[in-house]
């Protein structure tokens, strides 16, 4: 059994719009109704771009064609989900291509591997290069897609970036909903997979996959709307955090977002995650006790 090494990084967790003078702190999420994921409803384009490094193993087409399937498999059981909670979703799920295939890119990391290069020192330099190696992939999958004939555009659309590439994904599939995942060949090995500025007013957030399990693709793809990790991530230092965190993986003890690894059918979708997703619009403030503490109170969205 691999190690849960899943986890999000969320620089801002949660924006204030009260002061302290009041007793309990209301709280809105910087993550719902935020960046390009937005609220996980309506439709959905999830798309993926295969990348192969020096030191992840080859893509190959059977590689290819397994990892899709479980992706599916991922999203089917989260269409499920929010049927039971009569929430709207289609997802669709696609591919960078080039010429009809599937040709992954090959983009190096700046050492080496996923999680090497996230924990380079300096503290966050490593984000910095991933946040590059990301831009740079996003520039070759621009260049397979079909020629932009957008009379709206005015500008000439460089596709020189992740914003240019989720600009022209959302004039092809006609939907603001774009889940940008990043697909690299860890399978054999053990390596993260992480989301990145998912609480971002400015950056395109994304995920790097390591892995084909179906409910790690979910956990990550809830994180693009999101969703919080509920285990007990390496940055969970203070005594506080870790505590709060058993909390939550004893109140859901089938929570995606906490149980990564397991298989998707035993899974479920906690009170909490469904609020910061956009799928109930107040957070039961007995959960938010135990999870964020008694002093705040989410707002009503
Ligand atoms: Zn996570």
């Amino acid at each position: 059994m691999k190690s849960l090494v899943a986890f999000l990084i969320i620089l801002v967790f949660i924006l204030l719009d009260s002061c302290m003078t009041t007793k309990r702190m209301n709280v809105m999420f910087a993550s719902v109704n935020n960046n390009v994921c937005r609220r996980l409803t309506g439709k959905v384009v999830v798309y993926a771009i295969f990348v192969d490094s020096k030191e992840t193993k080859p893509w190959t087409d059977y590689d290819i064609k397994t990892t899709i399937d479980s992706l599916r498999k991922g999203m089917d059981w989260l269409e499920l989900q929010a049927e039971k909670d009569s929430i709207p979703l289609e997802i669709q799920v696609e591919c960078n291509r080039k010429n009809n295939g599937i040709v992954p890119i090959y983009q190096e990391f700046s050492k080496n591997t996923l999680s090497a290069t996230l924990y380079k020192k300096p503290l966050f330099s490593g984000v910095r290069d991933i946040h590059k190696w990301a831009d740079k992939v996003a520039i070759e999958a621009g260049k397979n897609l079909p020629k932009d004939t957008s009379r709206v555009i005015k500008s000439k659309n460089k596709l020189s970036d992740r914003e240019r590439l989720i600009a022209r994904l959302r004039s092809i599939h006609r939907t603001d909903n774009i889940a940008l995942m990043y697909l690299i060949n860890n399978y054999h090995t053990d390596e993260i997979s992480l989301t990145l500025d998912a609480s971002s007013n400015h950056n395109v957030e994304y995920s790097i996959v390591s892995y084909k399990y179906p409910s790690v693709f979910t956990h990550e793809f809830l994180h693009l709307f999101g969703a919080w990790d509920l285990y007990i991530t390496p940055f969970d230092s203070k005594r506080k955090s870790i505590k709060r965190k058993k909390v939550a993986m004893d109140l859901f003890p089938n929570e995606v977002m906490a149980f990564a690894y397991r298989n998707i059918e035993s899974l479920e979708i906690s009170p909490f995650t469904k609020y910061t997703i956009g799928w109930s619009k107040e957070l039961d403030q007995k959960y938010a006790n135990a999870i964020l503490g008694k002093r705040l109170r989410p707002v009503r969205y």
